[in-house]
């Protein structure tokens, strides 16, 4: 807008042409001779003294064209009267300034005539070069403005329409995003579920097999038969990390008072042969008690402390140490900074964004084994809480991952989107 309206200029032609409807001819050459004074500018008169011969000559101009720059207009005309010539004039010419001449110091008929389009009034028997020449330059230049103006505001609306288009489509688009996410997270949830079903029947009659006919079989038999039921097991797992994908999002809503401590105990004691396997060390600073969905941050606790274990160092014992600070973001508005530090393998800088996508995994399976569902469920588990989830890591060093939860989180307010 600004920029628009910087680029409204200033009309001062040298060479000015000026339409004047005046009946009265002596008035009509002082007029001329009045300005004829001018050194430094031109004025091309066309003098018409009937109001139709002015229609008649601007009706043969093209649309929005026409060669005059300005019309001076007598209100006092043979065929009209007053301002039902201008009013005229303004309907066929809306583009032209113009001035009107009046014989009497008329306040409310010049106040009329402006409010019905004219530029300016001038009184001719008080007319001079000057206030002539100013009244011509003036009604030109705000013409101008005025259409200038008119012009940006054109393109205002124009714009404020598309962007209410673009509006719309985008609430549309997210309207159908939500709904096929939601029905391709129920596709997840049922073939996983139904996919269940049949591998627990392959393991258990290769398992059966290996019992019943184990006399009979030979070690290389025995050994297949291993490999079909580890097959299955990963499988099987593989299915329930995807299923506790989808379970995230369909989860109960309700947030509910949720002890940070007591969530750490349990997943502790979930994750209990691994801890011991490992021989890993797990520190806890004191931790809040947060608004939460308390079976999704025992997920997220759980999926974090398990990866700072597998993650490990062949060569150290796994320490992992949990804590939480209150902070403030820039709005002023409360949240807990959770972190769970490893002294594991760490991660490379340019993996940092990719690891949060399901499936993508920095490692291969006989290294490490896993599926890359982990941290997918965990930052979406964070965002259901309007969280965000980042991590810091040095690769040989170990790794720090932090979320947040807002402290405004109130009951029934998961993010669901
Ligand atoms: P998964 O562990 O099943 O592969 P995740 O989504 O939990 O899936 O992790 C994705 C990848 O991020 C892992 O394959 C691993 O390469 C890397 N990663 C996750 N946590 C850690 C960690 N604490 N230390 C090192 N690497 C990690």
């Amino acid at each position: 807008m600004l920029q628009k309206l910087k680029e409204i200029k200033s009309t001062y032609k040298t060479s000015v042409n000026i339409l004047l409807i005046e009946d009265n001819i002596l008035e009509a050459k002082l007029l001329q001779e009045l300005l004829s004074e001018s050194q430094t500018h031109s004025f091309n008169w066309f003098h018409v003294q009937r109001l139709s011969k002015a229609l008649e000559l601007l009706n043969s101009c093209h649309k929005n064209s026409s060669p005059y720059d300005i019309i001076f207009l007598d209100l006092s005309l043979p065929d009209s009267t007053e301002l039902d010539s201008l009013q005229a004039l303004t309907n066929q010419v809306n583009y032209l300034p113009i001035v009107v001449l009046t014989n009497t110091e008329d306040d409310q008929l010049a106040i009329k005539a402006i409010n019905q389009g004219a530029q300016d009034y001038l009184v001719k028997r008080t007319v001079t070069y000057e206030s002539l020449r100013r009244s011509l330059y003036y009604a030109i230049e705000r013409k101008q403005i005025q259409e200038d103006l008119q012009k940006v505001n054109h393109q205002l609306k124009l714009s404020n329409q598309l962007l209410k288009e673009e509006i719309e489509q985008r609430k549309t688009i997210q309207k159908q995003l939500e709904v096929s996410n939601h029905e391709l997270q129920h596709f997840a949830y049922m073939v996983s579920h139904d996919l269940k079903q049949p591998l627990f029947t392959i393991s258990s009659w290769a398992q059966l097999l290996e019992i019943e006919f184990q006399n009979q079989l030979d070690i290389k038999a025995i050994k297949y038969i291993q490999h079909i039921v580890n097959g299955t097991q990963r499988m099987d797992q593989f299915i329930e990390d995807i299923l506790n994908y989808s379970r995230v999002q369909n989860s109960k809503q309700e947030l509910e008072s949720t002890d940070c401590n007591q969530l750490i105990f349990l997943v502790k004691q979930f994750l209990a042969i691994a801890i011991e396997t490992n021989n890993a060390t797990i520190t806890c600073d004191s931790l809040p008690i947060v608004m939460a969905n308390s079976i999704l941050l025992e997920k997220l606790f759980q999926n974090l402390i398990d990866n700072a274990i597998r993650y490990r160092k062949k060569t150290h014992n796994p320490k992992i140490h949990i804590s939480a600070n209150l902070e403030k973001d820039q709005n002023n508005h409360p949240f807990w900074q959770f972190s769970i530090r490893d002294n594991g393998i760490g991660i490379p800088q340019k993996c940092f964004d990719k690891i949060f996508m399901i499936f993508q995994r920095m490692h291969s399976s006989e290294e490490y084994p896993g599926n890359g569902i982990g941290l997918a469920t965990c930052q979406k588990i964070v965002q259901l809480h309007r969280g965000k989830i980042w991590l810091e890591s040095e690769v040989g060093k170990g790794s720090t991952f932090y979320f947040t939860i807002p402290e405004t989180n109130h009951k029934s307010s998961l993010n669901q989107s």
